[in-house]
C-alpha cells in the first residue's frame, strides 16, 4: 500500500495564501467598516438622547408653572416658583446618568455637574462658542468635545426663553465622555473579538481543507514516483480513487496507467501471452506460495520451414493462432507464456496426470487445426516436454528439466509429448 512519501509545502503555501488573502482582507474590511458604522450610529443615538433630554427638561420647566424666568439674590425663579429648590435635575441624573444645567445668561445657576473634587460647577460660565451659538444666535448646540470644569463632556444646549421669546439663559444636558466612550469601546471590543474569532475559524477550516488536499496530492505524487522509478507493485490508497473530484480522476488514471504499463511490459505484443519476464515472476510467486503446478515447455516443429514456405507473416499468423488455442486450453487451470521465438512455456496448476491429459488435448487440437493463410492451407505440429511437481526442485531447475524433455522429443522425431 502506498502512503505519503515526501512532503511538499509549496502548493500548500500557495493554496493557503490564495484562501487566506481574501479572508483577511474581507475580515479587516468588515471590522473597520463595522467599527465606523457602530461608532457613528452610537454617537448619533447619544446626540438624539441628549437633545431629547434637553427638550424634556425645558418642557418640564414650562409646564410646571406659568410665568417668566427671573434671577434674584442668587435664586432662579419661574413666575413665583423658586427653581433653586427643584429636584428635577438630580432626578434626571439618578435615572439616566445625564447631567443637566440651567444657565442664567452664560452662568450655570442650577447644575448637577461637579468637578473632580466634588465641587459643584454652579457659578461657572459657558464657553464662548456656546454663548455665541445659543445666547446670541438662538440656536441649539451640540458638541462631543466639551470641557466643563476640567471634565470632558458630550452635551447639548438649547436656549431658555421667556414668553416674549427673549433668550434669558440656556438649558444643557450632557454625559461624561468617559462614560460614553467606555460603553462604545466595550461594544467595539466585542465586535472585534467576534470578527477575529470568525476569521480564525475560517482560517482553520481553509487550512484543514488545503491540508487534506495537499496530503492526497502528495500520495498521488508518491505513487507516480514509484511508477516513474519502474516499480509497478505499489497500490494507491482507495480513499483517493473514490474521491469525486479531479484528484480522484488523477488517481484513477494513475492506477490505470500502472495497470497498462504492467500489461505492456509483461505481455508479448504479437501473441498477447505473458512474456518470459512476467512468466518468471508468476512462477516465483507460485513457488513462494507453495502451489502445486506442472511446467510444460513446447516448441513448434519445423517452424523455420513455415516461414520459408509461406512467408514470415504466415509464421506470425501461426504463432497468434496457436497462442489462442493455448489460451482456450489453459484458461481455467493455468497460464501460457511465449518463452522466445516459437517456443512456449505453459504452467498448469494441476497434478501430472491432469496436466498430461490437458496437453494431449492441446496437441490434438493443434495437430488437427487447419491453418489457412491467404490461399494456402497447412498443418502444424508441436513437441511438448512436461515436468511434474517435484518438491525440492526450484522452478528454474524444473524449467530446465522440461526443456530437456522437449529436446528428447525433438530428437525422437517431434510431434509428441515427453513426460
Ligand atoms: P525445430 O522443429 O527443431 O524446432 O525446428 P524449427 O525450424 O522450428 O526451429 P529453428 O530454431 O530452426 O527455427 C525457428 C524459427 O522461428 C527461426 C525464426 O526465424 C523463427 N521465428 C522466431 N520468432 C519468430 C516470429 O516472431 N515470427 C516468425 N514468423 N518467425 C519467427
Ligand atoms: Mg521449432
Ligand atoms: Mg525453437
Amino acid at each position: 500500500m502506498f502512503t505519503q512519501q515526501k512532503k511538499t509545502t509549496s502548493i500548500k503555501r500557495k493554496m493557503l495564501s490564495v484562501v487566506l488573502f481574501p479572508i483577511v482582507l474581507l475580515g479587516a474590511m468588515i471590522v473597520i467598516f463595522g467599527i465606523l458604522l457602530l461608532y457613528r450610529s452610537y454617537t448619533e443615538s447619544i446626540q438624539e438622547e441628549l437633545a431629547s433630554a434637553t427638550s424634556v427638561l425645558l418642557n418640564c420647566l414650562d409646564l410646571t408653572v406659568e410665568g417668566d424666568y427671573s434671577y434674584e439674590n442668587d435664586m432662579l425663579f419661574k413666575g413665583a416658583l423658586n427653581l433653586t429648590d427643584s429636584i428635577v435635575l438630580s432626578r434626571i441624573k439618578d435615572n439616566s446618568q445625564i447631567d443637566t444645567t440651567i444657565f442664567w445668561q452664560d452662568t450655570r445657576v442650577l447644575t448637577t455637574i461637579k468637578d473632580e473634587n466634588g465641587i459643584s460647577a454652579a457659578g461657572t460660565k459657558a464657553s464662548e462658542s456656546v454663548v455665541n451659538a445659543v445666547l446670541q444666535n438662538g440656536n441649539n448646540y451640540y458638541s462631543n468635545r466639551l470641557d466643563i470644569n476640567g471634565v470632558a463632556y458630550i452635551g447639548y444646549y438649547m436656549p431658555l426663553k421667556n414668553s416674549d421669546q427673549s433668550i434669558v439663559g440656556m438649558v444643557f444636558a450632557g454625559k461624561k465622555s468617559e462614560l460614553v466612550y467606555d460603553k462604545v469601546f466595550s461594544i467595539l471590543l466585542w465586535f472585534a473579538i467576534f470578527s477575529l474569532i470568525a476569521i480564525v475559524i475560517a482560517f482553520r477550516l481553509s487550512r484543514l481543507f488545503s491540508n487534506q488536499m495537499v496530503f492526497d496530492i502528495n500520495i498521488i505524487n508518491g505513487f507516480l514516483k514509484t511508477i516513474s522509478e519502474g516499480d509497478l507493485t505499489a497500490t494507491l490508497d482507495d480513499r483517493i480513487v473514490v474521491r469525486k473530484d479531479e484528484l480522484g480522476a488523477i488517481g484513477l488514471h494513475a492506477t490505470k496507467m500502472q495497470d497498462n504499463l504492467r500489461k505492456l511490459i509483461g505481455t508479448d505484443p504479437l501473441t498477447s501471452l505473458f512474456n518470459r519476464r512476467s512468466c518468471n515472476n508468476k512462477l516465483r510467486a507460485l513457488e513462494q506460495d507453495k502451489e502445486e503446478f506442472c511446467i510444460v515447455m513446447c516448441d513448434i516443429d519445423w517452424f523455420k520451414k513455415i516461414n520459408d514456405t509461406y512467408g514470415h507473416d504466415a509464421g506470425d499468423y501461426v504463432l497468434v493462432t496457436i497462442s489462442q488455442i493455448f489460451q482456450e486450453n489453459i484458461k481455467d487451470c493455468g497460464f501460457a507464456s511465449r518463452w522466445g521465438g516459437e517456443e512456449f512455456l505453459l504452467v498448469y496448476g494441476l497434478g501430472l496426470q491432469d496436466t498430461r491429459a490437458k496437453v494431449e488435448q492441446l496437441q490434438n487440437t493443434i495437430r488437427e487445426f487447419n491453418f489457412q493463410y491467404q490461399d494456402k492451407s497447412f498443418r502444424v505440429t508441436m513437441t511438448f516436454g512436461i515436468e511434474g511437481d517435484h518438491t525440492g526442485s526450484s522452478y528454474e531447475e524444473r524449467i530446465k528439466e522440461a526443456d530437456n524433455k522437449l529436446y528428447v522429443g525433438k530428437n525422437d522425431g517431434r510431434n509428441q509429448i515427453v513426460c
